[in-house]
């Protein structure tokens, strides 16, 4: 049903859309709230909170059904689900949760999460946005870049250092509203790919916000970002085996219908081979990220999961696009055909939430462990 759901959805909303959207790198708010208004938004929040009150199984649906009409959307999706809300119901106080969660969960309000800054990426544990405690306020100073929803966002979860540079104990997370007086939204950046989800600076100057707007205890935010991406890897897995169907789906159809001497292309070998490793690769991302999924559901570690699936899913994804704009040859190179759209959204996922090395570091760690 849900993927039943999402799919009518996308190709009634979404599809006609993408292109257009895709060329302005206009985030389409419109269409977000409609998706808040299905439960799309607040896929994991309880319904007690306004949330569908679904688990992973039912999420990784949704991601990747959404994903295989427009990868932007399905980012858009991802961080809002898995980043902003994620750490406001996983580690908002009962308060917090009942003011925030509601309006994320319906759509009524579009969230951002903030921990990458210019100068720390992959090594976000040396990040140098601090607050500083000044009464019962905290002042915070300081740039965070490449957040998505940086600038429609009306509310952003930031991590942010509050101790000392290299203790994992130095840095808490704080709940800063669209409005208050020093959060800044800074330059929108202009991307390859994923481009009408919005990827913008997010500025903190002197901006002040009551203690009452920490998420969990002074000292807990990084812990907190390495659990969030935890569960976050598994949305861009998602993500990716969405963007690797859709490629592999229009290569599929055009292979049968394309002829080239004499005959549909998907009887050459050469081509036949190449969607018999498509469909293959698909088959084994889709397990890992049903396998990562179903552990989180299960409240189990999931660390080294996550992250194969992350990894995994996301390089098949580039690999999958990649030959897919092989199959459709000239036509793949153009805009009139969507594979050269999957071609540009795909490559995010191999970089954000953690890149491939830095999922192959998780892993090794683990697995040396
Ligand atoms: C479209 C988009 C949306 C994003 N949304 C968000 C968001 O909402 N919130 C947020 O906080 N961040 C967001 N990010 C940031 C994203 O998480 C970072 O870009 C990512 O973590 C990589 O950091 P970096 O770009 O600084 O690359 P760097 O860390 O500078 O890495 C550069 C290269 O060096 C490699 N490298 C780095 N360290 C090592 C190592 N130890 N071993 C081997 N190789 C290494 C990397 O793998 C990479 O290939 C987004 C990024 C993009 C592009």
């Amino acid at each position: 049903m849900i993927t039943q759901m999402v799919r009518d959805f996308a190709e009634q909303e979404i599809r006609p859309n993408i292109m257009k959207w895709d060329e302005a790198q206009e985030l389409p708010r419109e269409t977000l709230r409609k998706m808040g208004e299905l439960g799309l938004l607040g896929v994991l929040v309880p319904e007690e909170y306004g949330g569908a009150g679904f688990g992973y199984m039912e999420y990784i649906t949704a991601i990747s059904e959404v994903a295989k009409v427009c990868g932007s959307i399905g980012l858009s999706m991802a961080a809002h689900n898995s980043l902003c809300t994620g750490h406001t119901m996983y580690f908002g106080n009962e308060e917090q949760k009942k003011k925030y969660l509601p309006k994320l969960a319906t759509g009524e309000w579009l969230g951002a999460w903030a921990l990458t800054e210019p100068n720390t990426g992959s090594d976000a544990m040396r990040m140098q946005c601090t607050a500083k405690k000044d009464g019962d306020h905290w002042v915070i100073n300081g740039t965070k870049t490449w957040i998505t929803h940086g600038k429609s966002s009306d509310m952003v979860v930031a991590i942010v250092r509050t101790g000392e540079l290299l203790d994992s104990h130095g840095m808490t997370a704080f709940v800063v509203e669209r409005g208050t007086p020093g959060l800044k939204a800074g330059k929108k950046e202009d991307k390859l790919g994923m481009r009408c989800s919005e990827t913008a600076e997010v500025i903190f100057e002197d901006c002040r916000v009551h203690e009452s707007q920490m998420l969990g205890k002074e000292g807990d935010g990084f812990i907190q970002a390495m659990k969030i991406l935890d569960g976050g890897r598994i949305s861009i897995a998602a993500l990716s085996l969405g963007i690797a169907k859709g490629a592999y789906e229009a290569s599929l159809n055009y292979a049968k219908e394309r002829e080239q001497f004499g005959r549909p292309i998907a009887q050459f070998q050469g081509i036949a081979f190449k969607l018999a490793d498509m469909a293959t690769e698909i088959e084994a991302a889709e397990l890992l990220t049903f396998q990562a999924g179903d552990m989180k559901n299960r409240g189990v570690n999931m660390t080294k999961e996550s992250a194969f699936a992350k990894y995994y899913a996301s390089e098949v994804s580039v690999r999958v696009a990649t030959d897919a704009v092989q199959i459709f040859g000239g036509y793949g190179y153009t805009k009139e055909f969507p594979v050269e759209k999957f071609y540009r959204d795909s490559k995010l996922c191999t970089i954000g939430e953690g890149t491939s090395e830095i999922q192959k570091l998780v892993i090794s760690r683990q697995i040396l462990s």
